[in-house]
């Protein structure tokens, strides 16, 4: 295989897509060393057939605002690949979704859910939508709107979606009604349910616990642990609550949040009260974190900058995709971190991951460290199959389990001959050898 030639190809096609691109070269460089000892893998084509999508799902959503007027969104499923499962991956709805977002997240998710050890395929989907300053109201309609288009393409042991950026539990709500209607059925077909119709303890928080965990084995492995470590989170969403839900209760300091208006300082760390605040602010503000320091005065609300400025030991960026440059990267490096640990999908540039490894950092790529929340949704699955329900010490149990395993995945594949270990590779391979090897013992299909 020549990355290249690969490359060029899927450049000259889809020369817009930078962010699936993006994705795809990341994982290529990964492999090459490995694929090109396996001439089954480069007969079959496995490369070629695993970079694209299964199918795509483009469709028109048509809904009413309060006001009356007729709004017209688009709408996405990008269903990567199901080769070792029915196809899994939440929906995006903000407005910087495209459909190059949508085929680097299910890309990207078709290597995680193979991480996992459970059996789910790959896939994402969503729509240019916001859910920002929108009624409940006009929330339900869209997303009406939205399942009574997929609804025919998606179901329990087909495809399963679940939430993302801009997609909590009121959205899940309202599509899971949807469908429920439409099919007549009353089956898993999404994850993130609530707790009273099929839900899984633990889910609105895996995430963020998982990555936390992954954290903790990469600490390990060097002798040292979480306790009274300084760590920087981005975001101040969902993944970002559980992440510092976790290392609080693990003895770390989180002393900083951010939103698109710019970061919180908070030298003390945050507490219990602080971190339930976040649901609130989320729940409660336009998409600003500013409203905290007026809440918790003796914070700072730094305007319009990034929060990789402050000097931690641990960073965990927990936002969006690219939230993390090559300057934040060195400002990092220069300030001593110890480690980072990418929740959000593809956090970090090439580049700051180039830097971090170059300078034997611990870095760790999103799809081992934030694994764990489709994790908990393929357990929530499994409960679905099983009409049964889990405690949440079990699910928390197995949530453990799973990211130890993943996390030997990548020492296994990543170990590099100086004892560093790159978990990006690590990662990448893991999770590509398994799939790879399905679609091969699968034949042509
Ligand atoms: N959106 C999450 C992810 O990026 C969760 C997907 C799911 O639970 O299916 O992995």
């Amino acid at each position: 295989m020549k990355v290249k030639e690969i490359m060029n190809r899927l450049e000259a096609r889809y020369a817009h897509e930078r962010e699936y691109l993006q994705a795809v070269h990341e994982v290529l460089e990964s492999i090459e060393d490995i694929y090109n000892q396996h001439p089954e893998f480069e007969k079959a084509k496995i490369i070629e057939r695993i970079v694209e999508p299964d199918r795509i799902f483009t469709f028109k959503v048509p809904w009413q605002d309060d006001r009356g007027e007729i709004q017209i969104n688009t709408g996405y499923r990008v269903q990567f690949n199901n080769a070792i499962g029915p196809y899994k991956g939440g929906f995006r709805f903000h407005s910087s979704v495209t459909l190059s977002t949508l085929k680097f997240l299910g890309f990207e998710q078709t290597f995680k859910n193979a991480l996992t050890t459970l059996p789910m395929g790959g896939a994402k989907g969503g729509s240019d939508f916001n859910t920002r300053g929108k009624s409940d109201a006009e929330v339900m309609r869209f997303c009406q709107a939205f399942i009574t288009e997929l609804w025919r393409h998606i179901g329990p042991d087909t495809d399963v979606p679940a939430g993302d950026i801009g997609v909590g539990s009121r959205e899940i709500g309202y599509m899971y009604g949807w469908y429920r209607k439409l099919a007549r059925e009353n089956t898993g077909v999404l994850t993130g349910k609530g707790m009273t119709w099929g839900g899984s303890l633990i889910r609105p928080e895996a995430t963020g616990f998982g990555g936390v965990y992954f954290v903790e084995h990469m600490l390990q492995r060097q002798g040292l642990s979480i306790k009274d470590k300084t760590v920087v989170v981005s975001g101040f969403g969902n993944v970002a609550w559980g992440a510092a839900l976790k290392a609080t209760e693990l003895g770390a300091k989180v002393i900083a949040i951010s939103g698109p208006d710019g970061y919180i300082y908070d030298k003390s760390g945050l507490d219990r009260a602080k971190i339930d605040y976040m649901l609130y602010l989320r729940a409660t503000c336009n998409d600003v974190v500013q409203p905290y320091s007026d809440e918790f005065p003796e914070a700072v609300f730094v305007a319009g900058k990034k929060p990789w400025e402050l000097k931690c030991d641990i960073a965990m960026p927990c936002a969006i995709q690219n939230e993390l440059d090559a300057d934040d990267a060195q400002r990092l490096v220069d300030n001593g971190v110890i480690c980072v640990a990418e929740v959000s999908n593809m956090g970090c540039t090439p580049e700051a991951v180039e830097l971090f490894i170059r300078k034997r950092k611990l870095y760790a790529p999103g799809k081992a460290v934030n694994a764990g929340g489709v994790s908990v949704s393929g357990l929530e699955m499994s409960q679905n199959a099983m009409k049964l329900n889990w405690t949440r010490e079990e699910i928390d149990e197995k949530l453990k389990l799973i990211m130890q395993n993943i996390h030997e995945s990548c020492v296994q594949y990543g170990m590099q001959t100086d004892g560093y270990v790159d978990y990006v590779k690590g990662a990448n391979i893991a999770g590509f050898m398994k799939v790879a090897r399905a679609v091969l013992e699968q034949g042509l299909c």
